[in-house]
């Protein structure tokens, strides 16, 4: 993975700039030994590593405002994080950049159930969201299975989606307003409890920008109250293809169940092990989930049933009650730590149109033989959004290699069909270079010219999203 040369003349002054950074911060708010910056070389895109100079920890908007000023005079790139759980190397530090984290700012600050939003500071993690409303009975949809780690800005920078954002959207769609940071340490608010009030969308804009424009530190949410009920039910089939083929088709008759995920034989068996939750011997798995009234519940599975039916199931599972519910979705938000139990693997993130599904497995079966690597598949199917995970072993010389090329291929198959690069971890480092398979120059000119406009520097997240020689103008300055 190529990174840019860091700025020696920035390295030469960390002892100032550290100097400064703790004139604006309470003394434990600063960590510069290199002990310390361990914790921050990586995200979880633990392939690629990377020191930074110092990592800062504010506890407040106007801390992170005083940060960037000192940051904005020194010429010192910011690396925003959240929780670092992003897999697409989207809060890997450079050796020349501070890492701004905001982990400590976790507070609910305000709370409106009439209204149905949250406000709280951005470093709170997502789980934590619905875990400050459920006694009022509300949650808050978008459900990254990282939920209990990653942070609301981390899911606003990536623009986060989840299982269950088939029926609700993702982060976007869930997101009313946020205090955002500019590289000059301006505080801008965009939105608020009643989302944007007219103009152009900035807070568009701003969801999935990957830490490119500036530093979320509070946003808005919309809370929704928790359905009457909701029920999971397992459908096994005899391939990948026919199970791609029901999703297409339960997705064409028009139901919305709320989830629709899926895995093939060698995930359905690492999260049997890790979870135990009674998954049918098969080669594919769809874990459909429907919710509403119970007669709502009834009406929608009994179709899915005559769907799945004309696909000649090996099984058919409905949830008996909420503990079996409770173990088939821990063992499918648990898939990305089983596989990490038996292997290196990397997580890819393709978007295609659900009618591709059953043709994209088959050429990614082809391309795994090509290349020699296992890849398992686990995905939330029901809106094309695709996580292959191809297996490598990190101590084998070459085999990063492989397998950075192999999941190029599988990218580059997904932009083929119609679909996009990504559909919910980001571009980062990981897609960077593949960003010219889906846009044209002109598109991404006009993608760096809005970055100019936010931070004209070109300081905020460096050598992430747009391909390196791209940006070379820019970042040289
Ligand atoms: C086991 C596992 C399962 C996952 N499952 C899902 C899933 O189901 N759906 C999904 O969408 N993702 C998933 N992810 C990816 C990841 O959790 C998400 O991208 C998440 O939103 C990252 O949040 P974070 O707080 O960890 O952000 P980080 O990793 O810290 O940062 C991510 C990006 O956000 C930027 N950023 C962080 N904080 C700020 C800020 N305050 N202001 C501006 N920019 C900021 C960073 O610069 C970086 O570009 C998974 C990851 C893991 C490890």
């Amino acid at each position: 993975m190529d990174m840019p040369a860091p700025d020696q003349g920035v390295i030469a002054r960390k002892a100032r700039i550290v100097a400064r950074l703790r004139a604006v911060l309470p003394a434990d708010a600063v960590i510069d030994a290199p002990e310390g910056l361990r914790v921050y070389e990586c995200d979880a895109l633990t392939a690629y590593r990377c020191p930074p100079l110092a990592a800062v920890l504010p506890r407040t908007t106007e801390e992170v405002s005083a940060v960037l000023r000192v940051c904005w005079e020194h010429g010192v790139p910011v690396v925003p994080r959240g929780s670092g759980t992003s897999l697409a190397g989207g809060a890997m530090p450079t050796a020349d950049s501070v890492i701004l984290g905001v982990a400590r700012m976790n507070a609910v600050i305000e709370t409106d159930y009439a209204n149905r939003f949250i406000r709280v500071q951005a470093g709170r993690t997502n789980l934590s969201v619905s875990g400050a409303v459920e006694a009022e009975g509300f949650f808050y949809a978008p459900d990254p299975s990282s939920q209990l780690a990653c942070a609301i800005a981390g899911n606003i920078a990536m623009n986060s989606g989840g299982a269950h954002c088939l029926k609700y959207g993702v982060t976007t769609n869930n997101l009313l307003g946020v205090t955002l940071v500019q590289m000059d340490g301006t505080v801008v608010t965009l939105g608020g409890p009643w989302g944007e009030p007219s103009g152009p969308d900035l807070l568009g804009v701003v969801c999935g920008s990957e830490g490119q424009l500036g530093v979320v530190t509070e946003a808005w949410l919309r809370i929704l109250p928790k359905p009457e009920g909701a029920r999971p039910v397992m459908a096994g089939f005899a391939s990948n293809e026919v199970a791609g083929a029901c999703v297409a088709d339960i997705i064409k008759a028009g139901i919305l169940p709320v989830a629709i995920e899926f895995m093939d034989r060698m995930l359905i068996r690492v999260c049997e092990d890790f979870a135990h939750a009674g998954y049918p011997d098969c080669e594919a798995l769809l874990i459909i989930e429907v919710e509403g009234s119970r007669a709502e519940i009834d009406e929608q599975l009994a179709l899915i049933k005559v769907i799945a039916a004309r696909h000649n199931p090996v099984a058919f599972v409905e949830a008996e009650d909420e503990a079996q519910a409770k173990r088939i979705w821990l063992g499918r938000k648990s898939a990305f730590s089983a596989i990490g139990r038996i292997s290196d693997y990397m997580c890819l993130d393709g978007t295609i149109p659900v009618s591709s599904l059953p043709y994209v497995l088959r050429r990614i079966g082809e391309l795994s033989e090509e290349h020699g690597l296992a890849v398992g598949n686990v995905f939330h199917a029901g809106d094309g959004n695709m996580h292959p995970l191809i297996l490598y072993d990190a101590n084998k010389p070459g085999d990063l290699e492989i397998c950075e090329r192999m999941g190029a291929d599988i990218l580059k198959l997904c932009v083929e069909v119609g679909g996009c690069l990504t559909g919910e971890h980001g571009v980062g480092i990981e897609k960077r270079d593949l960003m010219a398979v889906q846009f044209a120059p002109a598109d991404m000119e006009a993608q760096m010219r809005v970055k100019d406009v936010f931070d004209p520097k070109w300081l905020l997240n460096p050598a992430k999203v747009f391909p390196l020689a791209t940006s070379l103008t820019r970042r040289a300055g």
